[in-house]
């Protein structure tokens, strides 16, 4: 596949290529090519002369092309899902989900096209008013991760374009494909010419390009913290704006009168979906001491009942981590802690047999007796593995919830309302969800408190993240000072 821009579909001019790989077969899928500083600038250039129209499209024409990309995306699920899935390595019916996901939001921002409200305010004396309106950035940068390469393009891109926005696109290295495809749909819905570029390549040349660029105004962007660190510094040059969507470190608390089977199930999906591999998964357990045994008991078998395998196989439930880089970070933070003690009660292994050979499988994986200050609880463990802990009341497990320097998700099971509540008000984290987890409505805005990110998106107020408000002051009757 190629890159577009200037609403060319082009090679790098270094006409350098790399390839995708099938982390489920280590096979090559495609190649895509491998974008330089130039290309990057390129695609700044078309952005930026594209700004000089495209706010002056009506917003609900931009949004009309929203809902014609959403229904194309519909016509290609299947197309669509399978290469997510050939290329990013989660079962179908994780990526089928996702690339409604990005259709869902296409049609749920296009009817936000008209909402961006602006205000008049009346001042003190004849014909003197106030305004604030709202107006698009400029050209924007998107630099997207690996583990929900569309959802995680759906909750930037069409925001920023129906704001009048124009884009620069970096996709992950290991998972351009589905993103190149995506953009192919908006241009054929109606983008017009370089409203929307992708540069595909490495994040050491074509990140670096983008977030260098005095020209971008705005960064969106979802991936490791130490990343999100770097990026707020080299843009912190240019004083442009940021939305740092990072790591998180999800806690689940059980309480002693929660629904435990529904509790296990929801921490086996809020910890395994898509290999372990979100941002909002669960990736520590606080069980109260009372229900900790028959909790721990029924997650293992159903850790154990998860099928692995290529996602590509309707039995498959999980199916491998997405590159070799990352089961080795997995594997890493799993031995330190099993060094300094830990007990494994299911998996801490890859599995064997030829059809994982070439993959970069890892067994679903649940320890006890985990130091808390091992690197699997103080860092982000991104992959099928958890710690439990036991706490005897809800006020520890709030202290060890909140003993983190991540503050992205959150959730604590119970009947108790009032125990609800306290979680709510004293857990530091963007999101609580309770009796549930990891559903988020569109109409609501995402994003993490303390090193897991900055800005919001989603809902009117990931919107207005794509705008600057502008103060104007008239006085239609200006009188000479006396
Ligand atoms: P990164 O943060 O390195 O990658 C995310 C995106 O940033 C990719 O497009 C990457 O490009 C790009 N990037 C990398 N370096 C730079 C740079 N210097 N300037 C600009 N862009 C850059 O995450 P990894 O892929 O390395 O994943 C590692 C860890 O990140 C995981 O273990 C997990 O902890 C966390 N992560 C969290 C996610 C979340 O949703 N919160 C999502 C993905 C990862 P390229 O792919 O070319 O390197």
């Amino acid at each position: 596949m190629k890159m577009l821009i200037g609403g060319k579909w082009v090679d790098s001019v270094s006409e350098e290529v790399y390839s995708v790989i099938n982390p489920a077969t280590g096979e090559k899928i495609e190649e895509v090519p491998k974008g330089t500083r130039e290309d990057v600038k390129k695609a700044v250039d078309a952005a930026k002369d594209a700004f000089k129209t495209w706010p002056e499209t009506p917003q609900f024409e931009r949004g009309k092309i929203l809902y014609k990309a959403a229904q194309i995306t519909r016509e290609r699920e299947k197309e669509l899902s399978t290469l997510l899935t050939r290329e990013q390595g989660k079962p179908l019916r994780e990526s089928t989900n996702e690339i409604n996901k990005f259709a869902n939001i296409c049609e749920y921002v296009a009817g936000m096209a008209t909402a961006l409200q602006e205000s008049y305010i009346p001042l003190k004396g004849k014909g003197r008013y106030a305004l604030v309106i709202r107006q698009p950035i400029g050209v924007c940068g998107a630099i997207l991760p690996w583990n929900n390469p569309a959802a995680l393009m759906a909750c930037k891109v069409p925001l920023g374009l129906v704001a009048g926005n124009t884009f620069v696109v970096k996709p992950a290295s290991t998972t351009p494909l589905t993103n190149l495809k995506l953009t192919e749909i908006l241009e054929k819905a109606g983008i017009p010419p370089g409203v929307l570029n992708v540069v595909t390549g490495p994040g050491s040349v074509v990140g670096e390009a983008v977030i260098e660029n005095p020209d971008i105004r705005k960064i969106s962007f979802t991936g490791e913290t130490a990343t999100g660190r770097h990026i707020m510094e080299v843009a912190s040059k240019t004083i442009k704006r940021l939305t740092l969507e990072l790591g998180g470190s999800d806690p689940m608390i059980v309480c002693d009168d929660a629904d435990i089977d529904a509790a296990v199930d929801s921490a086996v999906s809020g910890r395994f979906s898509n290999c372990g591999q979100r941002c909002i998964a669960v990736k520590r357990l606080y069980l109260f001491e009372s229900i900790a045994d028959v909790f721990t008991k029924k997650f293992v078998e159903k850790a154990q009942a998860i099928k692995v395998g290529n996602g590509l196989n309707p039995e498959t439930t999980m199916g491998p981590l997405n590159n070799a880089n990352q089961r080795k970070r997995v594997e890493e933070l799993v031995d330190d802690a099993v060094k300094s003690g830990a007990t494994v009660l299911t998996g801490a292994k890859r599995p064997v047999g030829p059809e994982f050979d070439n993959g970069f499988f890892y067994l679903p994986t649940v320890l006890t007796d985990v130091k808390e200050d091992a690197k699997m609880v103080k860092e982000e463990c991104f992959g099928p593995a958890i710690p439990i802990f036991k706490v005897h009341d809800l006020d520890e497990a709030i202290a060890k919830t909140n003993d983190t320097i991540y503050g992205l998700g959150s959730c604590i099971w119970t009947s108790d309302m009032k125990k609800a509540h306290t979680a709510i008000e004293k857990i530091e984290a963007g999101a609580v969800w309770v009796n549930m987890n990891m559903e988020y409505a569109l109409e609501v805005p995402r994003g993490g408190v303390k090193q897991s990110g900055v800005g919001r998106e989603m809902g009117f107020e990931g919107l207005e993240h794509y705008t600057e408000s502008k103060a104007v002051h008239v006085d239609l009757m200006p009188k000479k000072k006396p």
